[in-house]
């Protein structure tokens, strides 16, 4: 049997195998030697004091010790099964499709985007300032609204799923290790797109399929069952359907709501994406001028209550870029997104505010439960005007936001398309502007310098979270009222990111399967 240990450490020592080793023996009694392996179980940064420590936890094998088996997967053939229509190729899709294997059906997944290589050429038009494809773009494509991101894997729904099981799928599927042990693991945009392609090559070995450039545009419902979708005028069959489309597929909710299968409308989220210098944060966080070499670039998490709405933080992105992720041209969205090395000189997260049911109660009578979907895209709609009808955004200085005065120029920014002059509350809804202004002003009473005339609020972050569920049963995961149509993920209400969206997908799995045996 191992032994654990807890080190408490600078963060070069927590660098330093050597050391920690060494040290790791003394603590035990035994000599360096007699280590035949020894690795790191959790590691996790400790900023409260003035002097930063690492809290590394060990576990230490000595000789005769039985050392842990490599990671393996049983993935059986599953050419000749019974078919699994999904929608979508994010991270509730995929996870789905590798569960419907292990378990003996046969995914065949259907993806309006394009495969992550070619998506990448979408992405950089978007990047220019040129054509937004409606199809593929930040948000649609080959691995879904997470591929081209921080791959942040923290999650606060632990309990929903296996989450270790989804860390050593991604490390299986070519993730670095490290994610298996930090307490706050991402996997970084260079790194992302490879593990999904891994996982798409994987799934197509086993005799599962993927159909790119495949928007489906209905769902074939029978005497309430769900058997097959469209996709322009091709009808595949399919035992189930599981629907793992994203927040961000209006199209599916306009056409679900247009067959009569029923949606709930639901609260969400919007606000704007918020850029430091990463430099500033690591200050405030780490309280020193500069982090050195050992450190990683530091984060932050927010959250204040302003006249009993929430204000907080979210998908902070140390390191990194701001990004276009509107899924069309009349639109304004932003999004973050890092590198493996989190090595931009910009920290950006969304400050968001909860947008409820009663906000948008004035559009319920031509909207009805999409209404929160219309209040959503004239959100957009209005930064896109404010941008001058481009990809630039709206933005303006964080201490002039919060001051409540015009920006005339603006600090230098990760957001390749540009930004401009706008003030805020001059075009987002009342409520919107003043939770995000005090919430901002009370963050900067816990972070000394967060509020400041070098960091810039952008417009707008407003895909948060899904305006509309699609509800499903609480014991059989089917929705309500169609059999055997499965909602998965983010976009039908069930997940937050892409840890929480992949758990959903690998439980939705399970419930196809307890419904086909
Ligand atoms: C820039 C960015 C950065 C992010 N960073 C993080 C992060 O660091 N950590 C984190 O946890 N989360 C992050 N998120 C959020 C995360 O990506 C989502 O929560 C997660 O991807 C949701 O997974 P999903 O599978 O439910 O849906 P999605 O990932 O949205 O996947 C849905 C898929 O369905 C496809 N689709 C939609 N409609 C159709 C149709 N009609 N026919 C066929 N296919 C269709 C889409 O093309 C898409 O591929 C980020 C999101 C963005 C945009």
């Amino acid at each position: 049997m191992p032994q654990t240990i807890t080190l408490t450490l600078s963060p070069k020592q927590a660098a330093d195998t050597k050391f920690y080793t060494s040290l790791a023996a003394r603590r035990l009694g035994i000599s360096d030697t007699q280590i035949a392996l020894i690795r790191v179980v959790k590691r996790s940064i400790d900023a409260r004091s003035r002097a930063v420590k690492v809290n590394l936890s060990l576990e230490v094998f000595v000789d005769g010790d039985a050392q842990p088996e490599p990671l393996h997967f049983d993935y059986p053939n599953v050419a000749g099964a019974t078919p699994v229509a999904i929608i979508g190729s994010g991270p509730a899709g995929l996870f789905a499709a590798l569960r419907l294997i292990e378990l003996g059906l046969r995914p065949m997944i259907f993806e309006r985007g394009r495969d992550v290589s070619t998506r990448k050429t979408d992405i950089a038009t978007i990047n220019r300032g040129g054509d937004v494809n409606p199809d593929s773009n930040y948000a649609f494509g080959e691995g879904g609204a997470g591929t081209y991101s921080d791959g942040k894997l923290f999650t606060r729904s632990k309990k929903r799923g296996d989450y270790n099981k989804a860390l050593q799928t991604l490390v299986y599927y070519g993730a670095s290790p490290e994610i298996l042990y930090e307490a706050h693991p991402h996997i970084g945009t260079d790194k992302l797109p490879y593990i999904i392609a891994a996982i798409r090559k994987r799934v197509i070995e086993c005799g599962g399929s993927f159909h790119f450039d495949s928007r489906v545009t209905d769902i074939i419902i029978k005497n309430g069952r769900a058997c097959g979708v469209m996709i322009g005028d091709t009808a595949v069959e399919a035992a189930a359907v599981v629907v793992a489309t994203g927040h961000s597929a209006r199209d599916i909710y306009r056409m679900l709501h247009a067959k009569g299968v029923l949606l709930e409308a639901k609260p969400f989220a919007m606000g704007v994406r918020i850029e430091h210098p990463q430099r500033l944060i690591d200050s405030i966080q780490y309280h020193m001028p500069e982090r050195g070499e050992y450190l990683p670039a530091a984060a932050y998490s927010l959250v204040n209550q302003v006249g009993g709405r929430g204000v907080y933080s979210f998908c902070m992105c140390p390191g990194g870029f701001i990004v276009p992720a509107m899924t069309s041209a009349e639109e304004s969205v932003v999004n973050g997104m890092s590198p493996s090395h989190r090595g931009s000189p910009y920290a950006n997260s969304a400050i968001v505010t909860e947008v409820r049911p009663e906000d948008f109660a004035h559009l319920h009578e031509e909207f009805g439960v999409l209404a929160g979907l219309e209040f959503q895209t004239r959100f957009e709609h209005a930064a896109r005007a404010a941008g001058g009808e481009r990809q630039v955004a709206p933005a303006q200085r964080v201490s002039d936001f919060v001051a409540g005065r015009a920006s005339h120029t603006l600090p230098k920014t990760s957001y390749i398309p540009g930004i401009t002059c706008s003030r805020l509350d001059e075009w987002m809804p009342d409520f919107i502007a003043t939770s995000l202004r005090k919430g901002i002003e009370s963050f900067g009473r816990r972070m000394r310098g967060f509020v400041t005339s070098d960091a810039v609020v952008i417009g707008v972050e407003s895909r948060t979270s899904t305006p509309v569920r699609i509800p499903r049963d609480k014991q059989t995961l089917m929705h309500p009222t169609v059999e055997m149509l499965f909602p998965a993920g983010e976009g039908a209400g069930y997940a937050g990111g892409i840890i929480s969206a992949a758990l959903d997908g690998e439980r939705i799995a399970e419930a196809v399967k307890a419904q086909i045996g």
